[in-house]
């Protein structure tokens, strides 16, 4: 084996939901949307299960047309994949080799390690403030003649806050135009804050600044696997040379187009989701943590060395959340039952730990 597969760190999956002795049990440890599909989108993934004989539209021409459409961006700069990891995993291939660094901030998605790892690139990352936040003056100052990337992922995860515009700006300001600037919107539509950053209009404006952007939260499509880039035609292009031959199946793109036509009834089910987040984040503060502001699906409870002791405390409530190391906690929102159980738990693990030792 090559010597960078031994060194990657494994993904974590968000744990199956324990079971507590009264029968709750919810998995909110993956972000995953708590909704079962709409009608509509199971009515056309059925049809589509009809013609699994076949292999998919190799370059989801429906799909692409459609997001070309919705998003008013020319057709050829839109790449799916196998959810946006999938379109991430393409670009680290189709843009480093040994020796390139990639600079992102740290903690993040996960997955950012492990993709960059693969390629045989050196993973630089740069820690988050005190708030959760991306440090950019520390990532400018990051960058090297060997940077190929830059990922930026706003809102974070793990912790949700979002990059602002003005401070992406300036960031810019400060990248080389041969390096490429990524900007991760997983969690796009449940952004709130009117001063956040637009990655499509910096797109538009830059041209080494591409966007990462998935079904799988906002829309409900985790296990189906499609997410997509929008990047200028050269980046493109060499995304659908290095991409796995008909990753994205005839039932995912289908689905994601009965998506974008259910969009309303989807973004309602996102405002719901949003006003359960506000108020957890509201109760949460008023019983005395002191939270990074999410504008994501989930909330983050820095509890530094006492992460596996609430990670247990959830447990034992009938919730999976994902502790990472001793940093923190993070709990994805949005069903208001769960909710309610989260808050019983935090609430009762405060009194026992004096909140001058959280956050
Ligand atoms: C969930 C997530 C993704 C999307 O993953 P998919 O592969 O599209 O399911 C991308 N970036 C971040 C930061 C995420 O949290």
């Amino acid at each position: 084996m090559r010597a960078a597969i031994s060194a990657l760190p494994g993904y974590v999956p968000g744990r199956p939901a324990p079971v507590a002795p009264d029968g709750t049990s919810y998995k909110i440890s993956s972000n995953e949307n708590p909704y079962p599909p709409l009608p509509a989108v199971l009515e056309v993934v059925q049809r589509a299960v009809t013609e699994i004989n076949r292999y998919p539209d190799m370059a989801s021409t429906q799909l692409v047309s459609a997001l070309a459409e919705r998003l008013d961006v020319p057709a050829p700069r839109i790449v799916t994949g196998t959810g946006s990891v999938g379109v991430l995993s393409s670009l680290l291939q189709a843009v480093c080799e040994a020796g390139d660094e990639v600079v992102f901030a740290w903690r993040s998605f996960e997955a950012y390690p492990i993709v960059v790892g693969l390629s045989g690139a050196t993973a630089v990352p740069v820690p988050l403030d005190g708030a959760g936040r991306h440090d950019l003056d520390a990532m400018a100052d990051a960058i090297t003649e060997r940077t190929r990337l830059v990922l930026v992922c706003t809102p974070n995860n793990p912790t949700g806050p979002v990059v602002g515009a003005q401070e992406l700006e300036a960031f810019l300001g400060r990248v080389p135009r041969d390096v490429l600037v990524v900007v991760d919107e997983a969690y796009l539509e449940f952004v709130r804050d009117p001063t956040a950053a637009d990655g499509l209009a910096v797109h538009r404006a830059h041209p080494n600044v591409m966007v990462l952007r998935t079904f799988s939260k906002a829309y409900g499509l985790a296990g189906l696997r499609v997410g997509y880039a929008v990047a200028h035609e050269p980046v493109a292009e060499a995304l659908r040379r290095a991409a796995v031959p008909f990753g994205v199946s005839s039932i995912a793109q289908l689905a994601a187009v009965a998506s974008l036509e259910q969009e309303k009834a989807l973004l309602e089910r996102v405002d719901g989701i949003v006003d359960e987040r506000e108020r957890v984040a509201a109760e949460l503060t008023r019983q005395g943590w002191r939270l990074p502001r999410s504008e994501a699906n989930f909330v983050y409870l820095p509890v530094g060395s006492a992460t596996p002791d609430l990670v247990a405390a959830c447990a034992e409530a009938g919730l999976s959340v994902r502790g990472y190391g001793s940093d923190g906690v993070r709990a994805t929102v949005g069903d208001a039952a769960a909710d309610d159980v989260l808050l019983e738990v935090c609430g009762a693990f405060l009194q026992r730990w004096s909140p001058d030792r959280v956050g």
